[in-house]
């Protein structure tokens, strides 16, 4: 008889260890799963507020330089023949600079929210980068960078969203212009693996130290903020790439070599019925 009671007391005892220990993992792991949503809101509000300030940043300059021009025309130099014209000019360049950057913020607006949906459709690589290598022409004809599609590799049927990767090959092509060096290169051609086909954009341009490769399709993030601006870069452009292909969930990687050029791949799928 004792021994059932202790053997009972002791069972009781254990139930109890085991439903407190229970209890206390609960009350911990939702501490915990707090803890971490705390951590989460703190970092969207960082990132929102980094965000809003590189906006106005961005914003600011060619906002005041408009001010500064109009204000020079109003204060009297509309009616001197020699200048007017030259701030005229100089205002509509920073108004061109507030709509790419308007365009860009569009763009990321639009593939941050939810309702982003992707056109799938089947279409053929090479008459894409055909359509997109022919608006460069001549910004590359001013550098005089040449710019050749290997046709070989491209004749391909993809299955994406057309406007979208057309916009990732247009960032992409276009930075290798800017980036590019004078009476260089910008050699577009396509891997076709089985599963995938590997789009590569490869130039002879300044290329990218090693530190700054981590950093490169972060929002706003330029390696030389000066050349950029000069360039008319906003500094969205590879974010915007990026977010692209990810949508797609497929994948881009970039190497580079300062002073030797930069290549970036991005990977695209099949049609299923090819
Ligand atoms: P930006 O509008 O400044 O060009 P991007 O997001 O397109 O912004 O690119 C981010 C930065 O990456 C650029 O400011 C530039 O420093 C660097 N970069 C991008 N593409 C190249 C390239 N092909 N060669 C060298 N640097 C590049």
């Amino acid at each position: 008889m004792l021994f059932l009671l202790i053997i009972s007391v002791y069972i009781l005892n254990l139930l109890v260890i085991v439903i407190f220990s229970f209890r206390k993992k609960k009350i911990s792991n939702s501490e915990n799963k707090k803890k971490q949503e705390g951590i989460a809101v703190k970092k969207a509000e960082k990132y929102r507020r980094e965000f809003l300030g590189n906006v106005s940043h961005e914003l600011k300059t060619p906002i005041f330089n408009i001010q500064g021009y109009i204000e020079t025309l109003i204060d009297g130099a509309l009616h001197d023949p020699k200048v007017n014209l030259k701030y005229l000019k100089r205002t509509s360049k920073s108004v061109d600079r507030l709509i790419y950057i308007i365009k860009d913020l569009e763009s990321i607006a639009q593939l941050d929210s939810d309702e982003i949906s992707l056109k799938m459709t089947k279409w053929n690589l090479q008459d894409l980068i055909n359509e997109v290598v022919d608006q460069f022409e001549i910004k590359a004809n001013k550098k005089k960078i040449q710019l050749s599609h290997d046709n070989n590799t491209t004749e391909v049927m993809v299955y994406a969203d057309k406007d979208k990767i057309a916009q990732v090959l247009y960032n992409l092509i276009s930075n290798s212009i800017k980036y590019g060096k004078h009476g260089g290169i910008t050699k577009i051609s396509c891997h076709q693996s089985k599963t995938h086909c590997l789009v590569s954009i490869k130039d002879n341009g300044i290329g990218i130290a090693d530190k700054n490769i981590t950093r490169l399709f972060e929002r706003f993030y330029r390696v030389d903020k000066s050349r950029s601006r000069e360039q008319g870069g906003t500094g969205l452009g590879l974010a915007i790439v990026k977010h692209i292909i990810e949508a797609h969930d497929q994948k881009i990687n970039v190497s580079s070599s300062i002073g030797k050029g930069t290549q970036f791949n991005f990977s695209l799928t099949y049609p299923n019925d090819l």
